[in-house]
């Protein structure tokens, strides 16, 4: 199938590794023109090269003002914008019980504010497409709570709702909004959730164990999912959360 992504100028945040890159690699490999941006510089050129990128900057995405000069930098090397992949770090592990007030503030400006960010400096460029798209990377969490990640619990469920509202905006602009809500999809995130106490192998083992397709996602089939819904086949796929999680979401919906 060609996704008829050759050309399409994409945007891919928090893409140094992980999610991020393999969204930018799947991208990339269906012929679309990638940007992509993080923190560590060092990290992110070398990603830049692995994916052979249009371009890269170093950018926190929590940080107000590094999003929209991000954005900047993107439009300037690439002429333009038609996609763009929304992703960040994961805000920090923690009980409702554990988790001090500071913490909820940075993880607002880290999980939802970078998206507010990310789009609205994103959204005059992909008005001028014939094809927006805007993917945000969330997680079961939206639907199924995660123990011990009160904030992811609490916070992404924001950018569902942003999500919703753009897709019912920005529909008539030929623009699709959705969420990618991943389970477990093996990445340093989950390798460092489960790195405490006991063994990673292990502790991945029984994870995998408890999953209906009996082992943990890659990043290539998140990535190709992602590629997926910034094709020009999924122009009526808008306002979703699709999930790949193996299965392991307990719920009708
Ligand atoms: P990861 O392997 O830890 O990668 C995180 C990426 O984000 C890195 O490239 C990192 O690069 C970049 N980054 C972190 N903070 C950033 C910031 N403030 N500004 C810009 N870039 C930033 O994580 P992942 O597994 O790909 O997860 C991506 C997102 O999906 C996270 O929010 C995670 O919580 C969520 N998620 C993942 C899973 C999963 O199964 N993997 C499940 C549910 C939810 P730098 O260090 O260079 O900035």
């Amino acid at each position: 199938m060609d996704l008829g992504l050759a050309g399409r100028k994409a945007f891919v945040a928090a893409a140094s590794k992980g999610l991020g890159l393999a969204c930018a690699k799947a991208l990339a490999g269906e012929g679309a023109r990638v940007f992509v941006v993080s923190r560590d510089a060092r990290a992110i050129e070398a990603a830049a090269k692995e994916v052979g990128a249009a371009g890269w900057k170093a950018a926190d995405v929590s940080k107000a003002g590094e999003p929209e000069a991000a954005i900047e930098a993107a439009v300037a090397a690439l002429g333009g914008l038609d996609i763009l992949v929304v992703n960040a770090g994961g805000p920090p592990a923690g009980t409702f019980q554990t988790t001090e007030l500071p913490a909820w503030d940075a993880a607002y400006q880290l999980t939802l504010m970078s998206a507010v960010r990310l789009v609205r400096a994103a959204l005059p460029h992909l008005k001028e497409s014939d094809q927006g798209r805007i993917v945000f990377i969330t997680s079961v969490s939206v639907r199924q709570p995660i123990p011990n990640l009160v904030l992811s619990n609490s916070i992404r469920g924001g950018v569902t709702g942003l999500s919703k509202t753009l897709a019912l905006e920005l529909g008539p602009d030929g623009i699709t909004a959705n969420c990618i809500a991943p389970g477990t999809i093996l990445t340093d995130r989950i390798r460092d959730l489960h790195a405490g106490g006991g063994s990673l192998e292990e502790s991945l083992r029984k994870s995998a164990a408890a999953i209906p397709v009996r082992r943990i996602g890659t990043p290539q089939e998140f990535g190709a999912l992602c590629a997926f819904l910034c094709s020009q086949h999924a122009g009526y796929i808008t306002g979703q959360t699709i999930g790949i999680d193996g299965g392991a979401l307990v719920g009708v919906h």
